[in-house]
């Protein structure tokens, strides 16, 4: 058996047919599949522990606490934080990011900062900043891109003043497939006494990351686009940050103290975290965590690496196929947003799901960019470590097949 195939045989999801062809699952920007290491934790947790944490002191409580908060320090090591206190489980991304903007914004934005993006942000790193943005009298500035999909680093230093509050940056396009220099652009902010904010939904999966490396200020992922449930992910934020804001949800197990008229909050990370929080899904992150850490950070990022140098020439040499992004692979995560010249995205999509290809079509929560780059829609397919080369050329042969029965009707 190769190493790949035993690797698979975690993942029984893949191992099905779809219209009638065996499956390949493409879709993994959008969320990963789970292995049966982090199925089989959920499972006995449910069976065996399930409890409310940080409360009873009977048995499975304290089993149920304990699982809670290993994770945490799982989350810790995985992304190298400082400390525990500096973890914060959320829903996702998406709320990691509202929580700083709601707290940070409301309380540290004024009248006339900015708040510096760019344009190749998902809407929940856009949405968030414009409501501050709005409620705050701040001005949101985006920064440009490259003809080849980068950031513009010489618009960035332009853009990034003495005005600046907020310098909030994606760290891996979900269209583009673009790392952008994270550390280089924290300096930047830093440097005019902004704060960087990094949306790491699609580079923790698929990279080692150190945010004490990076040097962010607040750095955001989701649980299930690696190997974990839904309904659970991450804010991290350096400690000095969290002591000084203010919690944005209320409410049980964030309390110190409960008067009439007032309250005091718990110390950190509870502070942030009110009511039950999703347990069986934090547990399930940490399951996840020591799954892709025994495969290795860096070993899964060379394998995707090889994907990507392999399927991109592929891809781009197909008569009549435009490929969104980097031209090269130096930069370029396995994401690849492509369109066949006079076909539909959303059809792209259909007739590769004919032929068993799992791939996504349309705006991928990232319409201004997609004004940017002047398209209404994209088809993507995105891998991961579980991927094989010959899914790789099942893929190239089903976009060839696509585009000829889009002009000959055949497939
Ligand atoms: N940012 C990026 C770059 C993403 O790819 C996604 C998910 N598509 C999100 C944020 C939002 O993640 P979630 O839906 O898990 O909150």
């Amino acid at each position: 058996m190769k190493a790949i195939d035993k690797l698979r045989a975690n993942f029984p999801i893949l191992f099905q047919e779809v219209n009638d062809e065996p499956l390949i699952y493409l879709d993994n920007a959008a969320t990963t599949q789970k292995p049966k290491q982090v199925l089989e934790v959920l499972n006995q947790y449910y069976q065996q522990d399930n409890a409310n944490v940080h409360r009873g002191v009977h048995t499975l409580g304290e089993r149920a606490t304990t699982a809670y908060e290993a994770s945490r320090e799982k989350v810790r090591q995985f992304i190298n934080a400082h400390s525990t206190k500096e973890i914060l489980f959320t829903r996702g991304t998406t709320t990691s990011l509202n929580w700083v903007a709601r707290s940070f914004g409301d309380q540290f934005v004024e009248d006339g900062d900015e708040i510096v993006i760019s344009y190749m942000e998902h809407h929940s790193n856009i949405v968030p900043w414009q409501q501050i943005a709005k409620r705050k009298g701040a001005i949101l500035k985006y920064i440009e891109l490259t003809d080849e999909g980068e950031l513009d680093m010489q618009d960035a230093r332009q853009k990034i003043t003495p005005k600046t509050k907020i310098v909030s940056l994606t760290h891996s396009s979900n269209v583009l497939g673009v790392t952008n220099p994270i550390k280089e652009l924290a300096q930047l902010a830093h440097e005019v006494g902004a704060i960087m904010v990094a949306d790491g939904a699609q580079a923790v999966p698929h990279m080692p990351v150190d945010v004490q490396e990076l040097d962010v200020d607040f750095y955001a992922f989701s649980g299930h686009k690696m190997c974990g449930p839904t309904g659970i992910g991450v804010l991290y934020g350096k400690q000095s940050w969290l002591e000084k804001i203010e919690p944005i949800e209320f409410g049980g197990e964030m309390i110190d103290f409960v008067y009439d008229q007032e309250s005091t909050w718990a110390e950190l990370p509870y502070k942030f975290e009110a009511g039950t929080p999703n347990i069986a899904g934090a547990i399930g992150l940490g399951a996840a965590i020591d799954y892709l850490t025994a495969l290795d950070m860096s070993q899964i990022h060379a394998y995707e690496q090889a994907i990507v140098e392999y399927v991109l020439p592929k891809l781009q040499a197909i008569e009549g196929v435009t490929v969104y992004g980097p031209s090269t692979t130096a930069n370029h995560t396995a994401v690849l947003s492509f369109n066949i010249d006079g076909v539909h995205p959303h059809d792209v999509a259909t007739a590769m799901d004919m032929q068993g290809v799992a791939v996504r079509a349309g705006h991928h929560c990232a319409q201004p960019l997609l004004r940017y780059l002047d398209v209404s829609a994209t088809a993507r397919a995105s891998f991961y470590f579980y991927n094989t080369l010959e899914e790789v050329d099942k893929f190239i042969d089903a976009v060839i097949a696509t585009k000829e029965f889009f002009s000959h009707g055949i497939i």
